[in-house]
């Protein structure tokens, strides 16, 4: 069970991926998360990286590779993951694809998640207030607003062209979008009776 979720800056693929880890008893990895974690425990990857994550600009591919491969060589991830963040952009899409050969591993799903700009930031607003994220400020925001267009967007395609993509609309509630990700799985859980 190896799949990837893709989506905008709030578009709730985090929110979808802690979802899924509970649901598919896979591991949730959000390089995100994990750069955050780097950052905090003040690792010679966090310096590094603190200023450009403020900023909203991506972590080197080098770096963002390195703390993967890391991560997807423990033990925890033998049966699969869900990858919430990376690739985010077409160098990362193939070093995620030489990885999962040098480990002898395949993506079985990538999953986008579609949400509009308007929503996007309406959410993001509330988590700003909530969690107090240093890159979640209006301007940083529209700043990786760009990026994602200009960056992560293509890698949309890449995946469409491998015929291992599929969209779905991410309004409505955490259920509903959960629902939509488990039937492009097959992994519906069965209706229940009315
Ligand atoms: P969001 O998807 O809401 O922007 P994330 O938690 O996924 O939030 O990422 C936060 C920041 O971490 C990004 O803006 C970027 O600076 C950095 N980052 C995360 N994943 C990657 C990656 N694969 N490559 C480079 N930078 C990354």
């Amino acid at each position: 069970m190896r799949i990837v979720l893709l989506g905008a800056p709030g578009s709730g693929k985090g929110t979808q991926a802690a979802l899924l880890e509970k649901h598919l008893g896979v591991p949730h990895i959000s390089t995100g998360v994990l750069f955050r974690a780097a950052i905090k425990e003040a690792t010679p990857l966090g310096v590094k990286i603190q200023s450009l994550i403020e900023r909203g600009e991506l972590v080197p591919d080098d770096l963002a590779l390195e703390l993967l491969e890391e991560r997807l060589l423990r033990a925890d991830v033998a049966d699969g993951f869900i990858l919430d963040g990376y690739p985010r952009n077409l160098s990362q899409a193939e070093s995620l694809n030489e990885l999962m050969e040098k480990l002898g591993q395949a993506v079985k799903e990538v999953i986008q998640i579609d949400v509009d700009t308007e929503k996007v930031v309406a959410r993001i607003a509330k988590r700003a207030a909530k969690e107090g994220r240093s890159d979640d400020t209006e301007a940083v925001l529209h700043n990786r607003m760009r990026v994602y267009e200009e960056q992560s967007a293509p890698v949309v395609d890449y995946y469409a062209e491998k015929g291992l993509l599929t969209r779905i609309l991410g309004t409505g509630t955490k259920e509903e979008v959960l629902h939509y990700i488990l039937s492009v799985l097959e992994l519906n859980e069965p209706e229940k009776p009315a």
